[in-house]
């Protein structure tokens, strides 16, 4: 049995994070990977994705994009090959390969079982993912047996799906992105639309982000949201990069997308979809005309001499069907744009709760050592972004670096 101070689980951005600020106290720890440093950002993307968040967002702990185009967007197999570079930079101990399948508290360490053995250590540090695994509807599994269904992690372009429309279920990033690029393509493409959230690309001359970092929108704590439940639950906002286009219902209508409400089921042959788009369409609007209320009443507040406002224009859509005959319609395929999911199931159940979520405050668990890093709203509506995690990844470590010491004293 070998011991150690620290294990991160996950060489993503966040365990990649917490080993620079460990190392950078001298710390001992080892990152247990299952799959490569990167790997996420490419293996799971689409060929055409770029990053959401301007390459000046990609601010690591020692790390800060010194390139040409800090408003431009990076292609994943970009920010892969500098996650790869950053984890090296710094000589991070990362086994690839290896994949936690147990955790238990015993004599007052954490057991970690993997397939390369079992570890002893004082602190566990899950950087195991926010969007670990898509998530589908129950109803997902009722449709008819002619028809592909798919995650947006196995879409790689239009010409690897089946000749054919396409149902996307889901209207956050990932959806309206994946729907632009199929209709673009030729494809029949149906959406549905469910709960999301509505912002244009650039406003008043700048990126969306830089006005949502400049109000400090992207620090606003889980303590300060009026409904925490419902801000863990916040859709990821319809915003795509690259080109630095606006993607958003109306140009996807203007473009054929055909909108229809959030998907309740299927039988066989029919999809079926709820009555609520355009209310769903007019909370959206009214939720993003206040967030550019509060940007117009910076720039006043502060004279900010940039271009006038011109907001987006307002939307009803068309009358949306409740069924769509999938085959019939010649819909060859459905992709699950709808989510993620955590997979907890090699955690003691003592640290979840009912809804299979680890329970923490601040990424702290009630179970001795026992840490996250990248949950949403772990402690900001930062934590789960590239640029926000080196905030977290840092009290973390400290945390984990004084539980150590304090041992060694005792
Ligand atoms: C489609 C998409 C686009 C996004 N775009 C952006 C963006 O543009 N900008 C932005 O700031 N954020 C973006 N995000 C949000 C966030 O930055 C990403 O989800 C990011 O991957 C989270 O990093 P992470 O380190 O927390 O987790 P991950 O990158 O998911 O890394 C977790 C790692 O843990 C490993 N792992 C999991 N379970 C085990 C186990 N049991 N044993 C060993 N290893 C394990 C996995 O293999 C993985 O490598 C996006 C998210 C998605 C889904």
């Amino acid at each position: 049995m070998r011991h150690i101070d620290t294990v991160i689980i996950g060489a993503g951005q966040a365990g990649l994070a917490a080993s620079h600020e460990l190392t950078r106290r001298g710390h001992e720890h080892v990152v247990l990977e299952r799959s490569a440093v990167g790997e996420r950002w490419l293996g799971r993307r689409w060929d055409s994705q770029t990053l959401l968040t301007p390459n000046w967002m990609t601010r690591l702990p020692g790390h800060r994009y010194a390139g040409p185009h800090p408003d431009r967007f990076m292609s994943t197999a970009e920010f892969a090959t500098l996650l790869r570079d950053y984890a090296r930079g710094f000589a991070a101990p990362v086994e690839s390969g290896v994949t936690v399948e147990a955790l238990r508290f015993r004599g007052g360490w954490l057991e970690v079982s993997s397939t390369s053995g079992l570890r002893r250590a004082r602190n566990v540090i899950i950087a195991t993912g926010w969007c670990d695994v898509p998530a589908r509807p129950a109803e997902a599994t009722r449709l008819h047996p002619s028809i592909h269904s798919i995650t947006p992690d196995r879409y790689r372009n239009p010409a690897s799906l089946p000749a054919g429309g396409v149902l996307v279920v889901g209207a956050s990033a990932t959806g309206v992105q994946l729907a632009d690029e199929l209709r673009r393509a030729g494809r029949r493409v149906v959406l549905a639309v469910g709960g999301h959230l509505r912002l244009p690309r650039r406003y008043r001359g700048a990126d969306i982000m830089e006005w949502l970092d400049l109000m400090g929108s992207l620090d606003r704590r889980i303590d300060d949201m009026p409904d925490p439940v419902a801000a863990l639950r916040e859709p990821s906002m319809q915003l795509v990069g690259g080109e630095l286009r606006t993607i958003d219902l109306p140009s996807l209508a203007a473009h054929g997308v055909e909108l229809v409400g959030r998907f309740v089921g299927a039988d066989g042959r029919a999809a079926h979809f709820d009555a609520g788009l355009r209310d769903r369409v007019a909370a959206a609007d009214r939720r993003m005309h206040r967030t550019l209320d509060r940007i117009d009443r910076v720039i006043d507040r502060d004279r900010l001499d940039v271009a006038a406002a011109s907001r987006p224009v307002p939307f009803i859509p068309p009358e949306a069907p409740a069924s769509v005959d999938l085959v019939g319609g010649g819909i060859r395929t459905v992709i699950w744009a709808s989510g993620y999911r955590r997979d907890y199931r090699w955690l003691p159940p003592g640290v979840l709760d009912a809804h299979g979520e680890l329970r923490h405050r601040y990424g702290v668990t009630e179970l001795p050592g026992l840490m996250a890093l990248g949950l949403r709203f772990q402690r900001t509506r930062r934590s789960s972004l590239i640029d926000g995690v080196g905030a977290d990844a840092a009290m973390v470590a400290e945390l984990a670096h004084a539980r150590a010491s304090a041992s060694l004293t005792a």
